[in-house]
């Protein structure tokens, strides 16, 4: 298996996020490819990690004063075995090839899991949406979709939002997909209610990581009835997550930005998430306002060099990282399990480091991977399309039924997949394998493509 992690490394040089994404699912799957030697012959391993095609595109915009600027686009078209290449598109200036491949990658083996025939695929740009009008945000993503058309389509890959991207980019992006195509089709999913999206959309990633660590508990007999919960972010992800907490009688206490995060003891109830919402969704502020309208909270600016994030250092029972890759460290992690913390359940893409999942895994935590906790989002993003196909619109509780279902069955093939594999209770071990056997069988049948 270092032959490969060695290969990537050579052919792909500084794309640290893509080898460390790699390495995690290799060092799962090693006792599948002792079981199975002609997957070795196939040069399986070969195959998964060379992405089937990436597209690299300039996107010329100009901002409110009249200068021209430029940005570029990525999508990456990972592996179609069983399905159209699915994935999410993302806005933000740390965005490089690197990332893109490390969450198409993910994105193959999560969409494996989900049940639904989705293949893996992943986009976006440097560009920085923060700070941009309204105009500007709209220019960028016209520009963006003027290349992206061409290559995507509701039977070849349909992209979705990510850090971002939010029903505003993705209004922006059909509406120049639509003008261009002379379509209406389902090419986009994350769409608003009136116009072909799916009710429970929004909420899916946060409500399913929930319903997943509530999963994970229940093999405990226990509930998050009165647990205290960590959150970091405080997008998309990470708001529904507070919310289904909420629902489910749990207490969140923290939340986050790029800038900083909010502690609060007393506990983020509904009234304090609706501002909170409204903060990041309408007036697009910063969490350090939660402190001036709550005084009682406490709020501290975030250091990106230091090696621990105090975030994770409050007592608690369950952790929600919910904002973006690597943002727990080994010395995080240790703090987590200091501090009482026994379910960690990741709604972001890869946000613990390897050491850190070391950690989790040696101190027995019910450790919910990013590949198997936050597929809530793209399994309804699968409904979406589904729901277009068919031309009807489901029913808030018929997809909030079927995401639920999802998640019971994402959960339940990760720890048969633990289990039959001699690492009972590991769901890293179990969805990795499981994504991996799904989409390997596939490429079997469909020969070297
Ligand atoms: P979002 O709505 O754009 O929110 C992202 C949040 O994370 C914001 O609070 C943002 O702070 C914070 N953040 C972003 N980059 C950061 C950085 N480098 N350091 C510290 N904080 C940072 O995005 P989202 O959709 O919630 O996505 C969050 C995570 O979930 C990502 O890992 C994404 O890949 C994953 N995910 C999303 C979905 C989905 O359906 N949306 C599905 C599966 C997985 P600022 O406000 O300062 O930018």
């Amino acid at each position: 298996m270092s032959d490969i992690l060695q290969l990537v490394k050579e052919r792909d040089p500084g794309e640290r996020e893509f080898h460390q994404a790699v390495m995690e699912v290799m060092a799962s799957i090693q006792p599948v490819m002792d079981r199975n030697p002609e997957y070795r012959a196939a040069k399986i391993l070969e195959r998964l990690v060379e992405p089937e095609r990436v597209i690299l595109f300039r996107v010329p915009w100009v901002d409110d004063q009249g200068e021209v600027q430029v940005n570029r686009g990525y999508r990456i078209e990972m592996n179609s075995a069983i399905g159209p290449y699915k994935g999410g598109l993302r806005f933000h200036p740390s965005v490089n090839l690197g990332i893109l491949k490390f969450l198409a990658f993910e994105q193959v083996f999560k969409n494996a899991l989900t049940t639904l025939p989705m293949g893996g695929g992943k986009g976006g740009s440097d560009f920085n949406p923060k700070g941009k009008s309204d105009m500007e945000v709209m220019r960028f993503c016209q520009s963006f979709m003027a290349e992206l058309f061409r290559h995507i389509g509701p039977d070849t890959d349909v992209p979705a939002g990510d850090i971002g991207v939010g029903a505003r980019e993705i209004g922006y992006l059909f509406g120049m997909y639509k003008k261009l195509k002379n379509e209406f089709t389902g090419v986009l999913t994350g769409k608003s209610l009136g116009w072909g999206g799916s009710l429970i959309r929004p909420e899916a990633t946060g409500y399913g990581s929930v319903y997943f660590a509530a999963e994970m508990l229940a093999t405990r007999s226990e509930t998050l009835d009165g647990k205290t919960c960590l959150v970091s972010g405080s997008g998309n992800v990470a708001q529904y997550t507070m919310e289904k907490l909420l629902d489910l009688g749990a207490k969140p206490v923290t939340c986050s930005d790029s800038s900083g995060y909010v502690y609060d003891e007393a506990g983020i109830d509904r009234d304090k998430l609706a501002f909170l919402m409204n903060l990041k969704n309408v007036r697009r502020g910063r969490v350090k306002e939660y402190t001036e309208k709550y005084p009682d909270a406490v709020y501290a600016e975030a250091d990106p060099e230091a090696e621990v994030n105090p975030l994770w250092n409050h007592r608690a029972d369950c952790a929600f990282p919910s904002a973006t890759q690597n943002e727990i460290s080994a010395k995080d992690a240790q703090n987590l399990v200091d501090n009482g913390v026994a379910v960690v359940c990741e709604g972001a893409n890869m946000p613990t480091v390897p050491e850190g999942i070391d950690i989790f895994i040696e101190n027995k935590m019910l450790y919910g991977p990013g590949k198997a906790a936050n597929a809530g989002g793209v399994s309804v993003s699968g409904l979406e399309m589904t729901q277009n196909s068919m031309r009807l619109a489901w029913t808030r509780e018929e997809v909030d039924n079927r995401l639920q279902m999802i998640m019971k069955s994402i959960h339940k093939t990760c720890l048969d997949a633990a289990e039959q594999y001699g690492t009972p209770g590991n769901y890293m071990n179990g969805a990795n394998i499981a994504g991996f056997v799904k989409v390997v069988e596939a490429m079997l049948d469909q020969g070297v493509v």
